[in-house]
């Protein structure tokens, strides 16, 4: 055998080796292989990132937005180039089937460099008069950000944390997830290939004990973190420590609501999107499926028929899979005992809930899409985010009782709404306590949409317009016309 190959971190626009040696292990989800090894970010590679981020800073802020905007539309060309090559990048790593990665991953993460490159130019102060004084407003970069990220999307996540943060002038180092570390760093050495100037985007490489190491710094000015509520809290109370601003992307347990005058088909599209894209593997997936009695019936017949048949399972390499491997050995086991705890807890588990050895890829770590009836609002497997192929079809009668039952949770990250009914549609949607709505649709986030969590789902927006605001801050300049009126 070969010997695998070892990356390292990326800082001030190339790779650099750590001192200590350390390094861990990164696993194909869908082989159970060792792909290839990574240096950590020790002591070394952190101050010489932090030295690089404070050099890069100093070039990048004093950029005009218009060049700015120009090289990172450069970087979105190279982006869409280098699709192919980036997507297979983001199945090795994630185990997501390739006819997902190829038409998403990349291309979502290109269109939020795009619109806010595109949004650069436009950011503005105002000014108003003070009689013949005035004052006015400077929209100003926060400094050296830091994104922590997850490993469902690895690079587009990269990509919707980098965004906003550079076009405003920011400087950014991003820690991926340990068990996704590619992605993120061809998204840097994409970024100087377009001219990104060194230290703009460096990449640390790590575990948790990297992140924290990045939320406690206090020249860190803001931490972008995506991952799950627990973590969340933990970097939040760090970051607290030099009072940093911060945006939290965590997790959801989600309603999706189907009225009796849904279209039957479009609905089950929307369920099974909403729990077995990328495997279930999704922040906003609608793992409550909350469907109304009298379709009740005919839901669960078409629903099963078209999981049974449908769903592909096998090496995610293969352009005809569309379900593919869970992260990890841990996590399966994690998805696979949710399943138990449902059936014992007296779920009816109507298809699934067992792990899968597809002929093609027999030591992966996948789980066939798994479908629960029978559930009440109580269980287990109702109530917490199991962030596998797992969903739970609930039933009920009444507007009044299913927005009551589908806001009775700590979490508030996504909902849906399945009506021909255009007011039921709308006036549902507003009672939802959830950032990102859909109706009739699941699923679809374009850059333009801001996207982020009610509740203990989150603080803040990524993506859309808004996002410009939480990476700047407002300077106010007030100038005086004639001498002071002063009594000393
Ligand atoms: P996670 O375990 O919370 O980890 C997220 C990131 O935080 C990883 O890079 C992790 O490093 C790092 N980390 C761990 N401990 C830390 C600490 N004390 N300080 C700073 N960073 C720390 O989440 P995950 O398992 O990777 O991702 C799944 C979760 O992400 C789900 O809950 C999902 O809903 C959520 N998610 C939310 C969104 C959204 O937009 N709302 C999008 C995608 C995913 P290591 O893993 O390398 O140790």
């Amino acid at each position: 055998m070969p010997p695998l190959v070892v990356y390292q971190n990326y800082v001030h626009g190339q790779y650099v080796s750590n001192s200590t040696g350390e390094t861990f292990e990164v696993i194909n989800p869908a082989t159970g292989q060792v792909s290839y090894l990574v240096e950590t970010a020790d002591a070394d590679i952190q101050q010489s990132a932090m030295a690089s981020a404070k050099s890069g800073f100093a070039i990048w802020s004093k950029l005009t937005p218009i060049e700015r905007s120009r090289i990172l539309l450069k970087a979105v060309e190279l982006l869409r180039e280098q699709n192919d090559e980036l997507a297979e990048v983001e199945v090795l790593d994630t185990g997501k089937p390739w006819q997902e990665a190829s038409v998403v991953d990349v291309v979502t993460g290109a269109d939020s460099i795009e619109f806010f490159a595109g949004l650069a130019p436009s950011i503005e102060g105002n000014q108003q008069p003070i009689g013949d004084d005035f004052y006015y407003t400077r929209r100003e970069p926060l400094g050296i950000c830091a994104g922590i990220g997850a490993w469902n999307y690895p690079l587009q996540i990269a990509c919707w944390k980098a965004a906003p943060a550079l076009a405003c002038g920011n400087v950014m180092i991003f820690k991926p997830s340990e068990e996704t570390p590619r992605g993120a760093m061809r998204l840097a050495e994409v970024f100087t290939q377009a001219g990104v100037p060194d230290g703009v985007f460096n990449v640390l490489q790590g575990d948790g004990r990297v992140g924290a190491w990045l939320t406690e710094h206090e020249d860190i000015a803001k931490v972008s973190f995506t991952g799950e509520v627990g973590t969340g809290k933990k970097v939040m109370a760090a970051a607290a420590g030099s009072l940093k601003d911060v945006t939290m992307e965590l997790g959801g347990k989600s309603p999706l609501i189907i009225f009796n005058d849904a279209d039957i088909e479009n609905a089950i599209s929307a369920a099974m999107l909403g729990n077995f894209y990328t495997q279930g593997e999704i922040c906003t997936n609608g793992t409550r499926v909350f469907v109304q009695k009298d379709i009740y019936p005919r839901f669960i017949e078409r629903l099963v028929e078209r999981t049974e048949q449908n769903i592909i399972c096998g090496n995610p390499m293969n352009p005809e899979t569309n379900f593919g491997a869970l992260i990890s050995k841990s996590h399966q086991q994690k998805v696979l005992d949710y399943i138990e705890i449902g059936k014992s807890e007296g779920a009816t588990l109507l298809t699934g809930g067992t792990a899968l050895q597809p002929e093609n890829c027999p030591n992966g770590y996948f789980i066939a899409p798994t479908i629960f009836t029978d559930c009440n609002d109580e269980m287990t497997i109702a109530k917490e985010e199991i962030f596998g192929p797992v969903m739970t079809v609930l039933t009920f009668e009444s507007e009044e009782e299913v927005v009551r039952r589908a806001n009775n949770t700590q979490l508030g990250l996504a909902a849906g709404v399945f009506t021909q009914d255009i007011s039921r549609a709308h006036r549902i949607i507003h009672q939802m306590q959830a950032g990102i709505c859909w109706i009739n649709a699941y699923g679809a986030s374009p850059a333009e949409m801001p996207v982020g969590g009610y509740k203990m789902s989150g603080i803040g927006r990524e993506n859309g317009s808004e996002t410009l605001k939480a990476y700047t801050q407002i300077k106010a300049v007030y100038v005086g016309m004639q001498p002071l009126d002063s009594p000393f």
